[in-house]
């Protein structure tokens, strides 16, 4: 069985007063990681206070992007070596934003998502396709090479730690979500991708998230897809009433 994954992206929002009065506010109420593992994935400007504020309880913290080198001289990047000192449990790599706005390519979230698990991050790992491929008819091509791009290398265990988040780009901030029947088959695409690649163990216990105007309201029905194993929410995850709703939903 998969444990369920329900990961707030709280994109660039909130201020650094309202981020840690969020986390205090719901660290203590999440239900147990033996149940569900719960994080939120934060601008990286507030991590430190929030792994701090979080410390030792089952509301673990993420950042939403981190650079491939160790350190250096890359101005305004941060390393992995950095996110795990501050006790970072997650890293969102490629998510469609960083694809679509900093040009990021499939090759370099691979050199990321290898960075990540050298230094002990679990990666959540974005895929998903535009309205016009969909409707062209090339979602498989596209998914089918952003995932084996994304994941080209890695090993067996490290799939089976790994997470990847399928969000349809149209479905993101739109209020427009999957039906769950399509959400279920593009996860389960996914999943066939992974087996081909990397065999069936690994793609049994790789968990896949769906996200894409995930609301407390649509959340049960994803979650009851066979392989839908959590969420990637962005908008309903920025209350703490909503967040909570989520969680209590699994
Ligand atoms: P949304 O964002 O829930 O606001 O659609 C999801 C995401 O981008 O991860």
């Amino acid at each position: 069985m998969r444990k369920p994954i329900i990961a707030g992206n709280w994109k660039m929002n909130l201020t650094l007063k309202d981020a840690v009065a969020f986390a205090e506010e719901v660290k203590g109420t999440v239900p147990a990681s033996s149940k569900v593992d719960a994080a939120v994935c934060a601008p990286s400007v507030f991590l430190a206070h929030l792994t701090e504020a979080t410390a030792g309880t089952d509301l673990k913290i993420g950042a939403q992007n981190m650079y491939d080198q160790e350190s250096g001289a890359f101005t305004g990047e941060i390393s992995p070596v950095m996110l795990k000192e501050l006790g970072v449990t997650y890293v969102v790599l490629g998510h469609s934003e960083r694809r679509e706005y900093f040009g990021e390519t499939d090759a370099f979230i691979n050199s990321k998502t290898k960075k990540a698990f050298e230094h002990g991050i679990v990666p959540i790992v974005c895929v998903g396709e535009t309205l016009e491929e969909r409707e062209g008819g090339k979602f498989e091509s596209v998914i089918r090479e952003q995932t084996t791009n994304s994941l080209k290398g890695l090993t067996v265990d490290q799939v089976k730690n790994l997470v990847v988040a399928y969000e349809p780009v149209w479905a993101i901030g739109t209020g427009k979500s999957a039906t769950e029947q399509d959400a279920q088959d593009s996860c389960k695409f996914v999943r066939d991708v992974i087996a081909a690649e990397f065999g069936t163990e690994a793609a049994e216990a790789v968990r896949i998230q769906y996200g894409g105007s995930v609301k407390p309201d649509n959340i049960k029905e994803y979650m009851a897809q066979p392989d839908i194993d959590g969420a990637l929410v962005g908008g309903a995850s920025l209350e703490t009433g909503s967040f909570l709703k989520l969680l209590e939903a699994i």
